[in-house]
């Protein structure tokens, strides 16, 4: 297993290799699946997996579709309202489609891990919240040490909120804070104070949440070098144990909230990519570690061990300390994986409302992968979380003889060894400091979906 590095940064590579990519958060990506699977296809994958000899535990996620004002930047599933009713109306249909979906599965499979997203889960008040957690035990059965986790917007709780976050169970907390910037806060429409940051962050510490995980994006309008280091120096005096750094992709012709961002107020490509070499270096000398991609943790955090003992995995909530488990979830747009199975939910509010009503399922489309979709899902995994690749591993997982079966796919990599990206190892190869910054460029030389040398016409975030 590879140590971890620190990633260098190198304005000649990022030029050459820092285009599009997909996140692989799964392979095939989402823009594969197709409207031929549908609900049939998700309760047979959850039939075939309780057959397994040892059926795999659970993961669960349930995705709050509503936001009670637009972040201009957002290219999230949500609907805005403040409507009071939307919160119990919500409840009233999740519990529906969970009667219709967590019979099928064996009683004895355990959750190991659930994660509330959106949108924004804390739309919904705690007693809400609290009722939400009653629906989901009353038809799961909870490991003792599960991971229970939800974003937070710290303009939608007070601390007294968070403590009751953690009474009704809740153990990691992911706190939305963006940008401390006032001027950049007006300009994507997500006004909140530092204190506000700090008291949530104080509180969630205060009450023992496991771990407390904090997203800010770089590349937003009005952002300077300078603005963002002030709000970098503050999140570092409040220490969360993960710390996530996006990188805002402006792709207004598919989120049409975007519009609203005014193309010259956003930083220069130049501006840009100072703000994240600066973050960069002063994350790692402040001793947090380079997990992937955009996510960095203290050492004492569960995901630097998983980095470091390689049982990192990647899914659709990012990078994972949980491998093995079968996600089901719930909600709008929400994407479950049985097995080999993905199923994804209709992602209009009321398309899957109408669904569940009906008595079905709202899944719309997904795939059921093929061997090739196996093996080459585990070999971007490995690139992804372990930044290193054994071919006899591979071989002896899928019966198969890596080189002939990928020759195609090694000559392509001879340029990024050319360029320092990765060295080549006896029988495979690892990723080297100035690859980390480019995982998803290496990767996507495996990904069969992709047009070799073509950029994919503004489907994908940039890498870098
Ligand atoms: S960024 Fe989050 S809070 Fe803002 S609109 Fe999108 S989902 Fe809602």
């Amino acid at each position: 297993m590879s140590e971890l590095l620190r990633p260098t940064f190198d304005l000649d590579l990022i030029e050459r290799y820092g285009g599009e990519g997909p996140r692989y958060t799964s392979y095939p990506t989402a823009v594969q699946f197709s409207d031929r699977f549908g609900p049939e296809a998700l309760l047979g994958a959850i039939d075939e997996s309780n057959r397994l000899p040892i059926p795999p535990d659970l993961s669960l996620y349930v995705h709050v579709p509503f936001c009670s004002s637009p972040c201009f930047y957002c290219g999230c599933n949500r609907v805005i309202t403040r409507s009071p009713s939307a919160g119990d109306e919500f409840l009233a249909t999740l519990e529906r489609e969970l009667d219709l979906i967590a019979p099928r599965f064996d009683a004895d499979r355990r959750i190991r891990q659930l994660h509330l997203g959106g949108g924004t889960p804390t739309f919904l008040s705690v007693d809400q919240l609290a009722h939400l957690m009653d629906l989901l035990r009353s038809r799961f059965r909870f490991a003792r040490d599960g991971e229970l986790g939800l974003e937070v917007d710290p303009r939608t709780v007070d601390p007294a909120g968070i403590k009751r976050l953690h009474e009704i169970g809740f153990n990691r907390i992911s706190i939305g804070v963006q940008d401390l910037d006032p001027a950049v806060q007006q300009a994507v429409n997500r006004v909140h104070d530092t204190a506000v940051v700090s008291a949530t962050i104080g509180a969630a510490r205060a009450v023992g949440f496991d771990s407390i995980s904090v997203d800010l994006i770089y590349g937003l309008p009005l952002q300077t070098t300078t603005g963002f280091a002030q709000t970098v120096e503050i999140m570092l005096s409040l220490k969360p144990d993960r710390l996530s750094l996006f990188n805002y992709a402006h792709l207004p012709h598919l989120f049409k909230g975007q519009t609203r961002i005014q193309n010259d107020q956003l930083p220069t490509p130049s501006t840009k990519l100072a703000i994240f070499r600066n973050t960069l270096s002063r994350l790692l000398d402040s001793g947090y570690e380079f997990i992937g991609m955009d996510h960095f943790a203290l050492p004492g955090d569960s995901m630097v061990q998983a980095r470091a003992n390689g049982t990192l995995v990647r899914n659709f909530q990012g990078y994972s300390t949980h491998g093995g488990l079968d996600l089901i979830s719930f909600g709008p747009s929400a994407i479950s994986q049985i097995g080999d199975s993905f199923a994804q939910n209709q992602r209009k509010l009321q398309d899957w409302r109408m669904a569940v009503e009906q008595g079905q399922p709202a899944t719309c489309r997904g795939l059921t992968r093929t061997t090739d979709d196996r093996v080459r899902a585990d070999i971007i995994e490995r690139v992804m979380c372990t930044g290193e690749l054994v071919y006899q591993e591979v071989e002896r997982f899928f019966q198969m003889s890596f080189r002939s079966y990928f020759s195609a796919e090694l000559e392509r990599l001879e340029p990024l060894a050319d360029d320092g990206l990765i060295e080549w190892q006896p029988g495979g190869f690892r990723v080297t400091a100035a690859g980390l910054m480019f995982l998803r460029a290496i990767a996507k030389v495996f990904d069969a979906y992709l047009v070799p040398n073509r950029e994919q016409q503004g489907r994908f975030s940039r890498i870098v």
